[in-house]
């Protein structure tokens, strides 16, 4: 029984500590803080237990958020840490990449005038606390199955899928063709959200679990019939990596940028592992306009400003409430210098002459919008309001589509229209019996938690399919 039932009333809601924007831009170092002990105990115990937990259920991985936050209160931070994978394989790296606005918090009941309990920020702390205390998964009583599956994909979802296969007993076997673990969480989602120590922590906890990551392995249709072939069952985690084309005229012009091969690059340049087929970029002193409006947006403009860029620019067709990422890094974008233009469609990369003779990029014509019919995603041009945005480097970031590889029609996979894989059941499942699938590459770009979720349940599913058949036992 809590002793202060109302202590939302006397402690306010407080993040961590917070870089100022000023600093922030000097570095790549995350920009929240941690909690220590009180003040974790402090946030916590603002919690309502309201009984009907819409932040439960508004959670896609259904964390036991109200029963953490009262461990915590309590200071018993081992059961915590414990509770939080219960149900989520990755809480420190959903703690802090989350778009909790949108999801946990955004319907906690305390919003209606008290403000949410931060729980991103406790989830997050109950991991890195507990990690640096000593508390690693506790996999003593875990028997050994001797079934193997093959992981395809070492993003949130294979991740994800391999812890829940470990516990079961089973070993997985996770290949990327990627050098590190992570997919886009190492080589998308800049280190200002999510320092890649966090991964590297990650990537031991689970080596020490028993998961075996081959990385640097690209999966082609060789490969993939092998892994079929000698493997008990195979994930699919491998993304969304088709870059949604615009097809503004004039894109091909140097100075203009896709937004992945731009962050990957940066990536890698972070990581010390720079690669000879990276694009080649000087942001210092340049006027950079960003176009489009979700979370490769806003960490686009944010790395560039890092990278010296003298002003940016973001472009966005329609409104600020429209935008689909996560309001907070609106807030940071904007508080770290970065200028919006909101109701803007770009018509053209308009290209000029360097005077060396070639061609570079030098700015967009864009049109201003209006909505059309009220919310939703129709937008109509509005006549007459055509006019230019000088830029000496523009960077493209209108989002990705699944990616199939074709050795999957080999295995009755069924795709939808847009190319991502139908799966039937909560577990993932394809039309084939020894496949399963989730993440980007099911539900088309979307978050790490929702990929995590489909990781986790697709483990599961394969735990079940193949501990129920004889032959296993
Ligand atoms: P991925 O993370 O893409 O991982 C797929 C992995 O499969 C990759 O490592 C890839 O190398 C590997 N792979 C693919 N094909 C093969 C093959 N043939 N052989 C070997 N390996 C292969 N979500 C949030 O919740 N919060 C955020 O703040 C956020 N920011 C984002 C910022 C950016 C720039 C981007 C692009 C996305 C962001 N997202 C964010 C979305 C989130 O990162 C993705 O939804 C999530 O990573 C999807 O997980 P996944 O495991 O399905 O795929
Ligand atoms: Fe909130 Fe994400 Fe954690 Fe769920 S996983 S409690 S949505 S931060």
């Amino acid at each position: 029984m809590k002793s202060r039932p109302f202590q939302f009333m006397d402690v306010p809601r407080r993040l961590p500590r917070e870089l100022p924007a000023t600093l922030r831009v000097l570095g790549w170092q995350e920009i929240y803080g941690g909690f220590s002990a009180p003040e974790a105990a402090d946030q916590s115990g603002r919690c309502l237990d309201c009984g009907n937990p819409y932040c439960e259920w508004k959670c896609p991985v259904h964390n036991y958020i109200p029963n953490w936050l009262a461990l915590v209160r309590e200071g018993r931070l081992f059961e915590a840490a414990e509770l939080a994978h219960e149900t989520n394989p990755l809480p420190e790296i959903c703690g802090r990449v989350c778009p909790q606005d949108r999801l946990c918090e955004g319907d906690c009941t305390l919003n209606t005038g008290f403000d949410a309990v931060t729980i991103g920020a406790v989830e997050k702390y109950i991991v890195d606390e507990a990690f640096r205390q000593g508390w690693r998964p506790d996999l003593s009583q875990v028997v050994a199955t001797g079934r193997r599956v093959a992981v395809i994909g070492a993003g949130p979802a294979g991740l994800a899928c391999a812890d829940r296969l470990a516990r079961a007993g089973i070993e997985a076997h996770v290949f990327d063709r990627y050098e590190e673990i992570g997919g886009l969480l190492s080589f998308g989602i800049p280190a200002f959200k999510l320092e890649k120590q966090v991964i590297e922590t990650r990537r031991g906890v689970l080596e020490a679990m028993g998961v075996r990551f081959h990385l640097g392995v690209d999966v082609d249709a060789a490969k993939g019939h092998e892994l079929v072939r000698d493997y008990d069952a195979v994930f699919l985690g491998t993304g969304a990596y088709t870059f949604v084309d615009g097809r503004l005229p004039g894109q091909a012009l140097p100075g203009v940028l896709p937004a992945l091969p731009f962050l990957v690059a940066n990536a890698r340049r972070q990581l010390g592992r720079p690669h000879a087929d990276d694009p080649a970029f000087d942001l210092a002193g340049k006027r950079v306009l960003v176009l489009g409006g979700g979370d490769t947006a806003m960490d686009c403009v944010r790395s560039s400003l890092r990278l010296g860029a003298a002003e940016v620019t973001c472009a966005y067709r329609r409104d600020e409430a429209a935008m689909p990422g996560s309001r907070r890094e609106v807030k940071n974008a904007r508080e770290e210098g970065v200028r919006f233009l909101f109701n803007r469609q770009p018509l053209e990369i308009i290209g000029g002459t360097r005077v060396d003779g070639a061609q570079q990029a030098t700015g967009v014509r864009l049109i201003e919008t209006r909505a059309v019919g009220g919310r939703g995603n129709a937008a109509e041009n509005v006549p007459g309001s055509e006019h230019v945005v000088d830029a000496d480097v523009v960077i493209l970031a209108f989002g990705f589509r699944a990616s199939p590889a074709a050795w999957w029609n080999d295995y009755d996979i069924q795709l939808t229209g847009e190319g991502r894989i139908r799966t039937t059941g909560a577990g993932g499942g394809t039309g084939h019996a020894k496949l399963f699938a989730g993440g980007d590459n099911v539900r088309g770009a979307d978050l790490v938690v929702t990929a995590v979720h489909d990781g986790r349940e697709a483990g599961l599913a394969i735990a079940r399919q193949l501990l129920s058949d004889p032959d296993t036992r």
